[in-house]
């Protein structure tokens, strides 16, 4: 990855729900040559089965939220689907201070909170195939009642709204193409990105 510190930088990841970020991502870090690593968010939703506290959130209630929030403690934070999320600045500060490159997998608000930072990010909006598609994934996934899923969709097309603010639209259609597109995009690797072909699709999401 090119970067002119030895900090480590953001790579804010972004996506509708059900466009398969956290698999991405999973596999991103467990490819990766350099050090990079998930941030971990605070929120006040509750842990799914299998979630654990300081590994996948720092699961909290509303009113610790408030006081870190009060207390400036958030690089960026944002209510998502009904319920609070933010990064911890102390977390991300240790991290990149260590020369550790941090992915970030949070909302539009947050990034768009980012970007009006003087710090030094890459972001990506992962985008899926349909609606269609969007919709199986979540009903397979099973961790959300329907009127979550109804909820989450609509959500997921506000924030495609905002999916060319961001430097990269990567469209997540077959798994492990989209790995080698995203692992060429994060470490530098020449590649081609036809940002053009994915702008068509995301027209096609929106039009619809
Ligand atoms: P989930 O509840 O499914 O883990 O996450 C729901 C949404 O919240 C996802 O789109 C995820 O990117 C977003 N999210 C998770 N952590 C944060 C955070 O720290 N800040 C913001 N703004 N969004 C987050």
């Amino acid at each position: 990855m090119s970067n002119n510190s030895n900090k480590g930088r953001l790579i804010i990841f972004s996506a509708p729900s059900g466009a398969g970020k956290s698999s991405l991502i999973k596999e991103i870090i467990d490819l990766s040559p350099n050090k990079i690593e998930l941030s971990i968010s605070a929120t006040t939703r509750d842990a799914r089965d299998g979630e654990l506290n300081g590994k996948d959130y720092f699961f909290i209630s509303d009113e610790e939220f408030n006081d870190l929030k009060d207390r400036d403690a958030f690089i960026e934070n944002a209510n998502v689907h009904g319920f609070q999320y933010g990064t911890l600045k102390s977390f991300i500060d240790e991290k990149t201070e260590a020369g550790i490159n941090i992915i970030l997998d949070i909302d539009v608000q947050g990034f768009n909170q980012i970007k009006k930072l003087n710090v030094d990010n890459l972001s990506i909006f992962i985008i899926p195939p349909s609606f269609d598609e969007l919709k199986n994934r979540l009903v397979l996934r099973g961790s959300d009642s329907d009127d979550a899923i109804e909820n989450r969709l609509v959500n997921a097309k506000k924030e495609l709204e905002s999916a060319e603010l961001f430097d990269y639209i990567v469209l997540n259609d077959n798994f492990n193409q989209t790995v080698k597109e995203l692992g060429s995009i994060i470490f530098n690797i020449k590649h081609e990105y036809n940002k053009q072909d994915n702008l068509n699709i995301l027209q096609d999401l929106l039009d619809k």
